[in-house]
């Protein structure tokens, strides 16, 4: 081992690795000093290539252990700088001092057009934040934020990657005994809105400040010349929020752990727990098998982003005026307007699903209908709006309906009162709905196979489809079939 090991640690630097490890630099109060925990057994189960090549980086030079050991972090790269991260967090409402538990933050990797990726290594053991966790994870939920961050990238929607997936040779314990896993994480910053709500509350003012200077740094450059930078900082982070979540709902997906820890300030979708797409169009779906009260479900997510908006523009009203009260003004004018913001993204994002171009004030009424008609008629929320995207309507039980044909109607009306083709309108709607996505029952069949059989077979498949989720993959079509009642999945599972 003495003698391999110096030639692991040459050959894992000579992949391309370009670190910089700015978070390191911050105070001290921000983190830990701390590395990976080693395991005993890692094996590569699965790597991102394509992930690695747009990074700038290449792993096909090393040898299954040497990749097994860099992605274990049993070896470090050479200028990583190991850190777990200080944060807090509300969970379902409830203030938490968190942090790292069972992650650690290696460093920034810059790819060679200049952007800077956090590389994270989550499920790498314990740590001064751990409480009464093992700071480990389990194979399963691991694959499961690999397939639905990698799905979510390519339907356009913001969100961490995933680079790797390794074993650890060591069990984890759950409800049963389970393989431990370790997922790299990629990710524009591990920033929270909980990061701010650790800040405000144990760091000493200038604390707030400093996390403030360097979120605008790094994500919203374009404030620094800003006459209030921080009040940009929160209209931006607002902004992308409800961008965001628009882009969630556009697609049907419930995130499922909007804790406050659980928000990004670069708007990325993060922390891939009981999260899923849902099947039958109904607005109150709730999968969490710990969201109790619905708190995340489908149609509260707009509700609870602007919650959680409200926590993060707290903790900025030392920064926003030097007059309290005026501070609080600038902070509830911003929170208030977050609802607008969110219904002008959700309007636009749904009128290119039904293909139009332009706006009509009864456009409104038009969507809503349609989703009234979906709910009751418990209509597969993907394959309808696929479907009206193609020249003629599948002989389903739902396009079938005379309320449906009524606004049927409705809907040609309207598509015919704006200049560009139908063809140009069924373009914009093949673009927009997509055909294939990670639906629920598939992700646990694949979970299950690899995690309890080691067979990735069903994994790489789904992987392959859910890649081109806008496209009519003939090899795919058994991807958009909904569950079959047996098959349905009605509740997911943090499984940490
Ligand atoms: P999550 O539910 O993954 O967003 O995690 C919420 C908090 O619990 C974070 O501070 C995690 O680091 C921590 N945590 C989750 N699972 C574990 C675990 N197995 N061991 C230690 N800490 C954990
Ligand atoms: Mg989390």
């Amino acid at each position: 081992m003495a003698q391999t090991e110096p030639d692991t640690e040459h050959t894992i630097d000579s992949v391309g690795w370009q670190f910089d490890n700015s978070y390191a630099r911050l105070p001290e109060s921000f983190y830990i000093r701390i590395k990976p925990v080693p395991v005993r057994a890692p094996r590569v189960e699965i790597l991102n290539h394509a992930l690695a090549e747009s990074l700038g980086l290449n792993f096909r030079t090393l040898s299954e252990t040497e990749a097994a050991t860099l992605f274990s972090g049993n070896i470090l790269p050479d200028a990583a700088q190991p850190v777990a991260q200080a944060y807090a967090g509300h969970q379902f409402g409830s203030f938490t001092m968190l942090g790292d538990g069972r992650a650690i933050l290696l460093g920034e990797h810059i790819t060679p057009a200049g952007d800077r990726f956090d590389i994270q290594l989550k499920g790498s053991g314990r740590t001064p934040f751990s409480r009464r966790g093992d700071g480990r994870a389990a194979l399963a939920p691991m694959l499961r934020e690999y397939i639905i961050s990698e799905a979510m990238h390519a339907l356009g929607i913001p969100t961490t990657r995933s680079l790797a997936v390794v074993t650890t040779g060591e069990p984890v314990v759950r409800e049963t005994l389970l393989p431990g896993a370790i997922l790299t994480r990629v990710a524009a910053s591990h920033i929270r809105v909980g990061t701010f709500e650790y800040a405000a509350r144990s760091t000493d003012a200038e604390g707030i400040k400093i996390l403030a200077d360097y979120a605008i740094h790094h994500h919203y450059p374009d404030l620094t010349e800003a006459d209030n930078p921080y009040l940009g900082l929160l209209h931006n982070v607002i902004e992308r929020q409800a961008s965001l979540v628009t882009q969630w709902l556009l697609v049907g997906f419930i995130h499922g752990v909007m804790n406050t820890d659980n928000m990004a300030i670069s708007g990325e979708t993060i922390d891939y727990g009981p999260c899923a797409f849902m099947d039958a169009y109904d607005p109150n779906t709730v999968f969490s098998s710990i969201d109790h009260q619905g708190r995340y479900g489908y149609n509260n997510q707009s509700r609870a982003a602007q919650w959680n908006l409200a926590r993060f523009a707290e903790t900025l009203l030392p920064l926003l005026h030097p007059a309290q009260e005026k501070a609080l003004a600038l902070a509830e004018e911003a929170i208030h307007a977050f609802p607008g913001i969110f219904q002008n993204y959700w309007l636009s994002g749904m009128r290119k699903k039904l293909g139009l171009f332009t706006e009509e004030a009864e456009d409104i009424q038009l969507i809503e209908t349609l989703l009234t008609l979906m709910h009751k008629h418990q209509a597969d929320y993907t394959n309808t709006f696929r479907a009206m995207g193609s020249k003629v309507l599948p002989e389903k039980n739902f396009f079938l309906d005379d309320a449906f044909t009524a606004w049927h109607a409705q809907w040609q009306a309207r598509l015919s009162r704006q200049s560009e083709s139908m063809e140009s309108s069924l373009n914009l709607m093949r673009m927009n709905n997509p055909a294939i996505l990670p639906r629920n029952h598939r992700v646990e069949a694949a979970l299950t196979a690899a995690s309890e059989r080691g067979d990735y077979a069903p994994m790489h498949r789904l992987l392959a489809a859910v890649a081109d989720p806008y496209a009519d993959a003939p090899e795919y079509l058994d991807y958009r079939t909904p569950p079959e009642p047996t098959e349905r999945v009605y509740q997911t599972f943090c499984g940490t």
